[in-house]
Order: C-alpha cells, then structure tokens, then sequence
C-alpha cells in the first residue's frame, strides 16, 4: 500500500507533499483501493444512506468577477432574475410536500438579499417547514449578517474555499477577492455554529497537483462539516472559455481522500461530476459521496442559473424523477433519504 495512505489511515497528520504523492499517484490500482476505503469508511458512519437536499438558486445577480463563472458580473449575456420571498418560501414548500426535510438556498453574491430580506425569508422557511434542515450559500458577508441569518434558523453554509493557493486564488478572481476574506468568512460561520461547507473546483485553470495537495491541508486544519467538490466546467462566456474541463477520474479521487480524511464528512455527489459524465453522480456515491442535491428550483428560471456550460436542468424536482432518482439510488445499492442529513460527529 501507498506509504501516505498507510499513513493516513493510522490517523497521521499528512504534509503537502504526502498529499501531493497520493493525489499525482499513476498508480493503476490506486482509485480502487481508495473508492473501496472510502465507501467503507462512509458506511461505517452513515450506513448506506444517501441524503437528498432540495436545491432552490434563488438569483442569478452577482456582483463578483470569479473568472471561471458564468453568474459574473461581467458577463453582459447572462440572463438575471430574483425569487422573491414568497417564490422561495414556495418552493420550499412544495419540496417539504414532496418529502424534503433538507433545503438549500444558492444564489450569486446579490446585494438585493439585505439581512433584512435573508433572515424574513429563513424565519419563513423554518416557520413553514420546522423539521428541516436549511443551508445557505450566497458568499462572502460579514459576521454579523452571518450571525443574523444563523439566529433566524440557518443550521449550514456552503461557501467554498476554491483554492488553498494564494496565487491560484489571484488566477481565478480578480481584486477585492482574496482568499485571506474567504478563509476569514470559513472561520466565522464555524465560530457562529455553522455546518460549515468549503471545497473546490478539480481543474480549474491555474490548478494543479500541488494547489489540490494545499486544499487537502487546509481541509485538514479547518475540519469543514461538509465539502463540495466538483471538476471545473468552462462557461462560453468567460475568460476561461477555452480552458480544458477537470478531470471526472481526478474529482473521483479527491471525493475518496476527502471520506478517509474525514469519515463524517457530508460530501455531495456534485451536479458538476453528473455533468461532465453521464454516471457521474453514482460514481460519486462508489468514491465515498453521501449527499445528492436535487434542483427544485423552478423551472421558469432554471436554465438562467448558468455556471457553466451545459448544466443539468432536468426536471428533477418533480414527483416522477425524485421516483426515478429514488429507483436510480436503491439499485446501486443506496438508501435514498429524505431526512435533515446532519452531520455525524
Ligand atoms: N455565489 C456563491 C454560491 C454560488 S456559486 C459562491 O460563489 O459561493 C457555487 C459554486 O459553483 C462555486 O463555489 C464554484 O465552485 C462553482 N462553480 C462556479 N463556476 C463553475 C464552473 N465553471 N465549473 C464548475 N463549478 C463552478
Ligand atoms: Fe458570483 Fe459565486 Fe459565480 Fe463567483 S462563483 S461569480 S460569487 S455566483
């Protein structure tokens, strides 16, 4: 066995360049071995349960430049549009009759959404569906809108790190961005309670082995509830239109690594990975992915919610395709749940 991993999974704390011999790895049994830990490590916590969350992309607007996105403010061709509160806490609703005890508000960074409006639409959101579970994501802002939006019942946050590196970082967005404000932001919702979410594209330009082996330290130290990571996407307009896609066995590898750092994480099975290959989502699952995020956002506005090219926008919302995910999940042997999902810790 790979000397890292050995040591890894003796609990050792890994450098960078442990990392990096483990991620660079051309070892052909390698993915294997891992996928077979990792799923076994996931089972041990989670059993074979997978967790549904309902997904509502509440607005398009963005006022960041990320060059990798097709929300950016920059971006003249991008369709905009906004929920209003009562849309949101209506698709909440129809996801809670569905079964949906799990939510997930996304949106670009919209300064519309004051603290005002965010926390009267998760006031709604927890008054309309007490037993689930709410989780935000809608960037960078500062602790004490995050404070706010956590005592008006937000239980998670998802905001990715992106990249560990700073000069990666300085590739992928532009001035005010820094990855100084994002790790501050990471730090502040664990200190408010948070289910803290970080995670990063796989590919995306500038990346490297070495930048993927720093996300792996900073996962380490920051111990996040949940990470997203998904391959790297171009969008056509973007700077990064011609850039090559993350690699889907590369993003596999990462999900592994990631469920044997940490076998409670929460780790999505991301629409990114069900993108860029057509069984990518149960692949996931086989690497050591727990969490899948159907989208209920409705469907008048769906395709407008454009990150990158070619995102799914199936109509997986509705009764007949939950069924059919359902049917998708029990036959490769997971046990689809419609539960909070919280993190075991
Ligand atoms: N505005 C919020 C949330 C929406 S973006 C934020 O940025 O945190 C959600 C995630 O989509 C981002 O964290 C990024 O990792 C991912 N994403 C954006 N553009 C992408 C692309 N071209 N390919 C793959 N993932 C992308
Ligand atoms: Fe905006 Fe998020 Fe896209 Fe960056 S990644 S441009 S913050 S929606």
């Amino acid at each position: 066995m790979n000397n890292a991993l050995q040591r890894l999974l003796r609990r050792e704390t890994l450098s960078v360049d442990d990392w990096e011999s483990l991620i660079a790895s051309k070892d052909q049994g390698l993915d294997r071995e891992l996928s077979q830990i990792a799923s076994s490590l996931r089972d041990s916590v989670y059993g074979r349960r997978v967790f549904l969350r309902g997904l509502i992309e509440f607005s398009s607007f963005c006022r960041n430049d990320c060059r990798y996105c097709g929300l950016r403010v920059s971006n003249r061709n991008a369709e905009r549009y906004r929920l209003s509160a009562r849309d949101i806490l209506d698709t909440c609703i129809n996801g809670y009759e569905l079964g949906f005890r799990s939510f997930v508000l996304q949106s670009g960074e919209d300064p519309y959404y004051t603290d005002e409006r965010m926390t009267g639409i998760i006031r709604a959101v927890k008054e309309a569906c007490p037993d689930a579970a709410l989780t935000i994501s809608i960037g960078e802002r500062s602790f004490e809108s995050y404070r706010a939006m956590r005592e008006a019942g937000a239980d998670r946050y998802l905001l990715r790190h992106e990249t560990a590196d700073e000069n990666h970082y300085r590739i992928l967005h532009p001035e005010p961005l820094s990855l100084d404000n994002r790790l501050q932001c990471l730090r502040n919702l664990k200190k408010l309670g948070y289910q803290t979410g970080a995670g990063m594209m796989v590919g995306s330009p500038g990346s490297s082995f070495h930048t993927l082996a720093e996300d792996m330290v900073l996962i380490s130290s920051l111990k996040p509830e949940m990470v997203g990571i998904g391959p790297f996407i171009p969008h056509h307009d973007t700077p990064f239109r011609d850039e090559k896609k993350g690699s889907v066995s590369l993003t596999l590898r990462m999900l592994s690594l990631v469920r044997i750092l940490d076998p409670h994480v929460l780790l999505p099975s991301t629409t990114a990975l069900g993108t860029a290959d057509d069984n990518g989502q149960i692949r996931g699952l086989d690497a050591g992915a727990n969490v899948i995020m159907p989208n209920l956002t409705p469907l008048s506005v769906r395709s407008k919610y454009l990150l990158y090219d070619n995102k799914k926008i199936t109509g997986d919302e509705s009764a007949e395709n939950l069924e059919t995910l359902k049917k998708d999940l029990l036959r490769h042997g997971y046990e689809p749940s419609l539960t909070r999902g919280d993190c075991i810790k």
